[in-house]
């Protein structure tokens, strides 16, 4: 079964209101014909209803970058689900590991966030991966799939049919220093296999995997060639209407 690719943008804390006009005025006429592939753009929460005004009509999808898994209430500073509906997202990245790590978010933080964004109509983009000393410790699979044990506890087959899950080692962040193709296709597998096992073969073949951490035009294609690997989510390549753009056209 054929995946359709997903190359997804995640512009974590950059750009101003004009500075994403732009942006969005000069890829969207050079994206127009793009029909076999999915584009995403995650911009910060500030931005979100300048992108979708900008898109409107086109094929580019929506995401945030993170949101709180209560409905409303006294949580200074947090977006609820259906206040990204309403903006109209469609995606939502939960589990990144600045999240993780910056603002010490736990895994049952993001298995609640993957869940209100399911019940909620929204298609989570969770990020798993490991941290380098845990890499060096030969633990790249436990954290791996002990993350996806945690994250995904109680979400149905229904719900997972639908999910986008992100390897993202790391070290690999922002540091310039990509996976090897092989180490990538190699977590992607271990992640589809734990779907497997859990989920069946059915939604094994559905669930998208992408590989993210210093995805680069000049990379991007070695990536996209692997078996198994379905997309890409890209933080620094991203933030360029052009460098998207190859990124895109990998
Ligand atoms: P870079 O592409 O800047 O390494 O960031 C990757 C990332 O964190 C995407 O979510």
């Amino acid at each position: 079964m054929s995946r359709r690719p997903l190359i997804a943008a995640n512009w974590k804390m950059h750009k101003t209101t004009q500075e994403a006009k732009s942006f969005m005025s000069e890829l969207l006429p050079k994206v127009a014909d793009v029909k076999d592939r999915d584009i995403l753009i995650c911009p910060p929460f500030t931005l979100i209803n300048a992108v979708d005004q900008a898109r409107d009509g086109s094929n580019v999808l929506l995401g945030a970058q993170n949101m709180y898994f209560e409905e409303k209430g006294a949580f200074t500073g947090e977006i609820a689900p259906q206040m990204l509906k309403e903006l109209n997202c469609e995606f939502v990245i939960l589990g990144h590991s600045e999240r993780r790590w910056v603002f010490g978010e736990t895994d049952e933080m993001i298995n609640k966030k993957v869940l209100a964004a399911f019940t909620n109509g929204l298609i989570p983009v969770l990020c798993v991966g490991e941290k380098l000393e845990e890499r060096e410790k030969k633990m790249t699979d436990q954290v791996i799939l002990n993350q996806m044990e945690k994250n995904l506890k109680g979400i149905s087959e229904e719900f997972v049919n639908r999910l986008v899950i992100a390897y993202e080692p790391v070290w690999a962040i922002g540091t310039g220093k990509n996976a090897t193709t092989k180490d990538a296709k190699e977590a992607i597998a271990l992640i589809r296999e734990f779907i497997h096992s859990r989920y069946g073969v059915s939604a094994a073949e559905k669930v998208k995997i992408l590989y993210g951490g210093s995805v680069k035009p000049e990379n991007v294609k070695s990536y996209m060639e692997q078996e198994g690997i379905d997309g890409a989510l890209v933080g620094g390549a991203s933030l360029q209407p052009d460098s998207f753009l190859s990124l895109i056209n990998y």
